[in-house]
């Protein structure tokens, strides 16, 4: 079975204007797509089709107007709160400006341990820091890293940071929205490789949203066209990019 079934997802926003007149934005109209265990699933269309909407919808971000996202069997806007708290490790988020994401008060290290503060068992704990350094090397950061500040890193190297702390809870799956999209050409290309790796040695399960053809093109297993909130088209990346 896919690791993720969504299903005729929609989302409104109420946009408030003056006087009492508001208007209604349908930011995701009707999506309906699976995602298999072990892919990349690549999002691509322009800016205001509704990727980023879809994105924070699959990691419990937001929630739906209508519609369901069925995570690994479990229906997770049906979850009671606690329970759906429990299951968030098993999906996490990178975003594209990882400087907005990372505290810059903390150190890196701690900032890629928290997420096991939160969800680890007590017994888990302890081992932190022994965790972090083995996910620093997973991500190819020196674990001398784990004692820096984020302003002491290159942006591909804080992008390698966040991956770091999405994966540090062992999630099935890591949704990436616009990874690549601030970072120079030559690194955009070695943070490609990292989650094409992290696929093949890890299993990991990627949606990864870009507003660029050739990096959606490189790395997607299967794509998704998002247009005016649809889904307009979807297939392996090889049927959608080569039409005449
Ligand atoms: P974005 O960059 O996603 O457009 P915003 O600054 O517009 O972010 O919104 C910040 C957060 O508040 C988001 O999580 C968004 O989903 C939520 N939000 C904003 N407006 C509304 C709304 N009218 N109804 C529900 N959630 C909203
Ligand atoms: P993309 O990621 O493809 O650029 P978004 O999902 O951010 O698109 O936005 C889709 C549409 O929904 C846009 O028209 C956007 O303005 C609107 N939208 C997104 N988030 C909010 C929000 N929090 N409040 C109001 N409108 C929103």
């Amino acid at each position: 079975p896919p690791l993720v079934e969504i299903a005729n997802l929609t989302r409104d926003f109420r946009n408030h204007r003056f006087f009492g007149i508001s208007q209604t934005t349908r930011a995701l109209d009707d999506v309906t797509l699976q995602i298999d265990q072990g892919s990349i699933f690549g999002i691509v269309g322009e800016s205001g089709s509704g990727k980023s909407t879809l994105a924070r919808l699959m990691v419990a971000l937001d929630r739906p107007t209508s519609g369901k996202v069925v995570f690994d069997g479990e229906d997770i806007f049906s979850l009671p709160a606690a329970a759906l708290r429990h299951h968030r490790r098993n999906f996490q988020m990178v975003f594209q400006d990882p400087f907005g994401s990372l505290d810059p008060r903390q150190k890196v290290g701690r900032i890629i341990g928290e997420p096991l503060h939160v969800f680890a068992s007590q017994s888990a704990r302890g081992r932190v820091s022994e965790r972090v350094a083995a996910m620093l090397e997973n991500v190819g950061l020196p674990a001398t890293a784990a004692d820096l500040y984020p302003h002491q890193f290159s942006g591909g190297q804080r992008q390698r940071i966040a991956m770091a702390r999405a994966l540090i809870t062992e999630p099935k799956l890591v949704v990436a929205d616009e990874p690549v999209s601030a970072l120079d050409l030559s690194v955009q290309a070695q943070i490609l490789n990292l989650v094409l790796d992290l696929r093949d040695t890890q299993g990991v399960t990627f949606v990864f949203i870009s507003h660029n053809l050739a990096v959606i093109d490189c790395i997607a297993d299967k794509v998704g066209v998002m247009h005016s909130g649809r889904l307009v088209e979807v297939g392996p990346a090889h049927e959608v990019f080569d039409q005449p």
